[in-house]
Formats: C-alpha cells, structure tokens, sequence
C-alpha cells in the first residue's frame, strides 16, 4: 500500500485535521472518487464560531469563544457531541465534526456529522458558572441546532447535567418542551436506558469480533486501558465482567499496573471518593507512557487525541488495538503499526457505541416510547458487530488496512446518498 503520509513535521501529525484530512485523501483515492464530490466531502459545510459573555462568580464578566461545526447533512441531521476544554481549537473540532459523519455512515444510522466545543476549564469553574456557560453558549448557537438539524450530545469534559441545561434552554426559547434536540440526557427528561456506558459498550464489542476474527480467548486476554472517564471506565468494567484481564489503566497523572488484573469495580469507586486514580491500593503505581507500550493483548485508547504517534508507535506491543477515543492515533503512527502488523479497530467503528445508542434515544423521543435496557444493548451489539463485519471485510477485499477501509465504506455511503440527492443549484 503507497503512503497515507508524505513526510510531515510533528506539528502537522498531531493536528487532528491535517490526520482526518490525510485518511481521507487516500481513501478518497482509493475509491476513485469523483473529483467534485472530493471536494466537497474534504469541507465542513458550515462553521460557527461565537464569542459570548458570560458572569462569573465574582462579579466579573468573561469572554468564551465556543464553536460547532456541520462536515455534512446528506444522510441526516448534524449529529455530534460538545466538548469542553482548554485545549479546544477549530481545527479539532473539525476533524471531529467530519469522523462524525464518517462514524454515523459506518454504522449507518441516518445522521450526518457535526461537533460543537467551548475553550474554558471546566475544572476551574463552579457550577453555577458552567451552567451560565452552558446556557449563553446554547442560545448563542440555538438557530442551528435542532432534532431535524443537529443534535448535540456529550462529549470531553460535558455529560448529563450538560445536556439538560443545553435542552431546557433550547425548549424555553422554542416555548415548548424539546427533549430531542439533544441525546445524552439523564433518563427522566428523555434519556435512553444504556446511552452511559454505550461507548463502552461498542468498545467491548470491537474487542470481543477482534479475539474471534483471531481466533483468540478471552481467557488470558490482558487488556491495558489509556482513559479511565466515562469511555474508559465503562470498556474496562464491562470487559472485567465478561472475562477479560485489565492489567493497566494509564491516565494523565500517571498509571496503574496489576499483572493479575486490576478490580475495576473497586477503581470506579476509587476514582468517585478521590477524583483521580493515584494511591489506589489494588494495582503498582507505573508511569503512564510505560504503559502504553507493555506487554498486552488488547490496548484501548479511551481518552483523547495524538496517544499513538510517530514517537511510541514502533515500541507498542499490543496485538490489536481498540480506538475508544476519537483520533488517539496519528496517520504516521498508522503507517507503523501496519508495519508491526497490529490489528487496528479504528475510531470511527470502535467508538461508535455511543452515537448509535444516542440514534435510539432521538428515536425514542421523538416517539414518545421508551425501551427497556436489554433492547438498547442488544440493538447496539447487533449494529456494531454487523459494522465490524463490514469493515473487515471490505479491508479484506480491497487489500487496506481497518482504518482506510472504513473510512472507503462511510465515504461510499456518504457519496451515493449525494449522488441520488443531486446538488441544489
Ligand atoms: N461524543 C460522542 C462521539 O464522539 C457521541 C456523539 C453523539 O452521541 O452524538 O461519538
């Protein structure tokens, strides 16, 4: 397979668009695509970027700047979550917006792709701050947002009280109670039984078709997990349930390793009491970057973009690698571990749990019937494992790795619904 990468600075690996744009770029080649749809598929349709006040507990007024990008609508409304961080730059939350469209294709549910952040630390504020926050910036971006426009959901650094202040804030402008305007909700005002641990979810499937596609057991598999918020903790409580090893949890402060298994029940509590997992008695304190390259099975990537990069790819020892978080591998990092042989559940597959289960609680809100848990989890286990048997497949077919061949199967599907629509002139 030729370069998904000429040859790019580290600035240019770890820029989440220029690693979206190169994926697609080669998939885009591969699949012969029609020049103009190349174009127009390698754009977000629409950006927004606002600069809004905002009181603060101390009396003072403050500027945030927040963003939601719209990659494209051809299959669906907008559909993508809201992140709050620091960090947070255009850039990303583009990158982001387009795996989105990429992500609902792959798993084709009838959504297109959009993101949404807000440069604060959320840490640092109160939550009386994040709610005035939450509320100025919803209202700021509330013409664009909408159950048959773009949906928003949870994201980095935002959950269910988010998504409650971004609902009742749209609904009092809109008069009327709204509850799918947004998913990620808590389960009185319209959330889905499941939607929590969904992402979790997805990931344990990912990890249970890839031991099967290598005829591996789950007995002895040793899993290390990068992450331990909401995509983390969950993968790694379900796996513990279903049989699997959990022998490291890497976070941002540091790691923690027990080669006979970590109690994940017991670290969930831990990290509840204690906001972080340091000094956590049932596993050996480890730096977090040792960890990623132990020995393993199964490395799980659950926390944020640029973990996998040109710097530790060539050392990771893992056999198969589950993307629980958007973008943790950089396109020059892929190139690697393809050459190591890894096998790579991509992003855009393995973390697709949650918006499909965010796909059923839109459904059920906008029918007014709710599902019990067991149908949630099975609906979605169902879904992933077709996908991944998609994505396999096709890899298979074409002679590309996971990652370009799903990204070959959303870009198809995005293109033949484009096609069919026509464009509006
Ligand atoms: N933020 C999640 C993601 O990146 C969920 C998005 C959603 O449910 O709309 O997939």
């Amino acid at each position: 397979m030729s370069s998904v990468t000429p040859a790019v600075s580290l600035d240019q690996e770890v820029n989440p668009w220029e690693a979206q744009s190169a994926r697609f770029d080669f998939a885009a080649r591969k699949l012969n695509l029609d020049e103009g749809l190349w174009k127009l598929l390698r754009m977000p349709a629409r950006e927004i970027i606002v600069h809004f006040p905002v009181p603060m507990d101390n009396g003072r007024i403050e500027m945030f700047t927040g963003f939601r990008v719209q990659h494209n609508i051809a299959r669906g409304p907008a559909k993508g979550g809201i992140r709050y961080s620091p960090d947070v730059t255009l850039d990303e939350v583009r990158a982001l917006a387009s795996w989105m469209t990429w992500k609902c294709a792959v798993v084709n549910i009838p959504f297109g792709g959009a993101k949404g952040g807000v440069i604060c630390d959320p840490k640092a504020m109160s939550q009386g701050e994040l709610e005035r926050m939450t509320r100025r910036y919803t209202s700021e971006i509330s013409d664009f947002i909408g159950p048959e426009k773009d949906v928003p959901a949870p994201d980095m650094n935002t959950n269910e009280q988010t998504m409650a202040w971004i609902m009742d804030t749209y609904s009092m402008h809109a008069r009327r109670t709204v509850t799918s305007v947004v998913t990620g909700k808590p389960l009185n005002i319209g959330g889905s039984r499941g939607r929590i641990e969904a992402t979790g979810r997805g990931v344990m499937v990912a990890c249970g078709e890839s031991l099967r596609y290598h005829n591996m057991n789950v007995d002895g598999c040793r899993v290390i997990i990068q992450g331990f918020g909401n995509v983390g903790s969950n993968s790694a409580r379900l796996l513990m349930e279903n049989g699997y090893k959990i022998i490291g949890i890497a976070e941002k402060d540091g790691g923690l390793y027990n080669s006979n298994g970590i109690d994940i029940r017991q670290l969930i509590e831990y990290k509840y009491r204690n906001g972080m997992i340091l000094g956590f008695r049932g596993a050996d304190a480890i730096p977090s970057d040792e960890l990623m390259v132990m020995d393993c099975e199964v490395l799980i990537p659950a926390a944020t973009e640029n973990v996998i990069t040109s710097r530790n790819a060539d050392k990771i020892k893992a056999r198969i690698i589950v993307e629980g978080a958007n973008g943790p591998t950089t396109a020059v990092a892929d190139e690697i571990l393809a050459e190591k042989r890894i096998f790579v559940v991509p992003d855009i597959l393995a973390n697709a749990g949650g918006v499909t289960a965010s796909y059923f609680e839109w459904v059920q809100d906008r029918q007014g019937y709710f599902w019990k848990e067991a149908i949630v989890n099975e609906q979605l286990e169902s879904i992933l494992r077709d996908s991944f048997d998609d994505v396999v497949r096709y890899a298979e077919a074409h002679n590309v790795n996971n990652r370009i061949a799903a990204y070959m199967l959303a870009i198809d599907r995005v293109a033949f619904t484009i096609r069919q629509r026509g464009i509006y002139a």
